[in-house]
């Protein structure tokens, strides 16, 4: 019984029973069988399965107490951390990748547990960078091979106490030495799984607040002067995020993955996938929150009719509905197009076009995180006390998706890089 995670019980057998993650995923899958192809419904019911019977088997009830890092390895070793590539040179080998596929992947696993699913986004982010420049080095490799396979989660290690949506004016410097190897010393924070991770991807600067000066550094967690401490989120209290002090940290050369005025443009390029990474978990959210809110108005009886019925709850059901759906729609049509274009180019897009995917992210995400932020909510609000006790995941659902505004970016920068894309855009146009 995947919902009892409360001590004391609100809602009755019947919907408890119903609310299961069966029943959720049955709803999710009748929306969409019709718009996905079936390469795609296969693998999203492929791991449907898999968390369907690990939540069975491993008596998973979602409570306060689980710790989600638990699960990382055996996710891992399903190759369910990110299906955003294959990994041959790791020699793994994925017959389902690319930005689709990882929305199939994302959307099944953030109906099974949303803290899970962004614990796991936030290792695909540390992920990424290293695969795109291991350049075949073995300690690269091995790291790659720890995150993908859940040996270890990953962390990103952008934002600093001073320096937030302000990224490229670091303040942590990495200081050359003769051998080739850098030293870092700086603080970071906010940094989603660090407390609990290996590998690190961090990034640092030559000369503090000089963007062009930026470079990128692949970091072991255990090296010396690599202090971590929790800070904690209360709308996530299961992820762990850290707040780092580096203190002559010593990075070997074999794990610098981007030279002193490298650094920015590797920042700048993990973004498309970041942010509709970001998006598809804000669609996922509004996903699991509607399928808890239809179980529930089907259900739930006042007045001696189904909620649903009355047009308070269906209407402002139907369009919550209604625009989770066309999100989704677009969403998965940029995937796709997404996925067409890596492989037609060898997976270097050009520039123009990847310019022109940098403002589709930024509205996806963008559009996604503010409907996720009133899907959630409106669902937690037309199931009444049900909604806001702790009997289900919708409580679950309220709290994560407030913070999806603020990360990979908050709503007004998301803003201001879409209106610069406005003047780019007049300027191809009209001149
Ligand atoms: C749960 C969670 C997970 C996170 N995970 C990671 C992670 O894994 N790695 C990582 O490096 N970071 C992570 N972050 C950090 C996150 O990316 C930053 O919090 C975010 O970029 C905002 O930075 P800040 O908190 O310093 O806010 P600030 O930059 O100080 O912003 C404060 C307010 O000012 C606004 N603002 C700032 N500049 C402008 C502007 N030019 N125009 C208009 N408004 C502006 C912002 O929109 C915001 O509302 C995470 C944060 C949270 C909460």
């Amino acid at each position: 019984m995947s919902e009892r995670k409360f001590k004391v019980q609100a809602i009755n057998d019947e919907i408890l029973e119903k609310f299961s993650l069966k029943n959720r995923y049955a709803f999710l899958n009748n929306n969409l069988t019709s718009i996905l192809s079936p390469k795609e419904f296969n693998f999203l019911r492929e791991v449907q399965r898999f968390c369907m019977r690990y939540e069975k088997k491993n008596n998973i009830t979602h409570g306060p107490n689980e710790d989600i890092y638990d699960w990382v390895r055996d996710f891992g070793e399903k190759g369910y951390i990110t299906r955003q590539h294959t990994f041959d040179i790791c020699d793994i080998h994925y017959d389902d990748w690319g930005l689709a596929a990882d929305l199939m992947r994302n959307i099944a696993i953030d109906m099974f547990d949303p803290q899970f699913a962004m614990g796991g986004g936030a290792t695909v982010l540390a992920i990424n960078p290293v695969y795109e420049h291991h350049e075949n080095i073995p300690q690269r490799l091995e790291a790659l091979k720890d995150m993908i396979t859940g040996v270890s989660p990953g962390a990103i290690l952008i934002t600093e106490p001073e320096r937030g949506s302000d990224a490229v004016h670091q303040l942590t410097t990495c200081t050359p030495q003769d051998d080739g190897s850098f030293l870092l010393n700086g603080i970071k924070i906010y940094n989603t799984n660090a407390p609990r991770s290996k590998w690190v991807v961090a990034y640092a600067t030559q000369e503090q607040n000089n963007g062009n000066l930026m470079a990128q550094f692949l970091v072991n967690t255990g090296w010396e002067g690599f202090g971590v401490e929790r800070v904690n989120i209360p709308w996530v209290p299961k992820l762990y995020l850290g707040k780092e002090t580096l203190t002559d940290v010593r990075v070997p050369k074999e794990y610098i993955l981007g030279p002193v005025g490298k650094g920015r443009e590797h920042l700048f390029e993990g973004l498309v996938p970041e942010r509709i990474s970001i998006a598809i978990m804000g669609v996922s959210e509004c996903w699991g929150a509607l399928a808890h809110a239809i179980i529930y108005a089907n259900n739930r009886k006042q007045f001696n009719q189904e909620i649903l019925k009355f047009q308070g709850v269906g209407f402002l059901l139907a369009d919550l509905w209604a625009r989770t759906t066309n999100l989704t729609l677009g969403l998965l049509k940029f995937c796709e197009a997404f996925d067409e274009k890596y492989e037609k180019f060898g997976g270097e897009i050009p520039k123009n076009i990847s310019q022109a995917m940098v403002a589709s992210a930024s509205q996806f995400k963008y559009q996604a995180s503010k409907l996720a932020k009133k899907v959630c909510y409106e669902c937690a609000n037309a199931c009444g006390g049900a909604g806001l006790c702790d009997n289900t995941l919708l409580y679950d659902y309220l709290n994560i998706s407030r913070i999806q505004e603020i990360v990979g970016g908050s709503r007004q920068i998301q803003q201001y890089i879409m209106s610069l894309s406005l003047r780019t855009l007049y300027k191809m146009s009209v001149g």
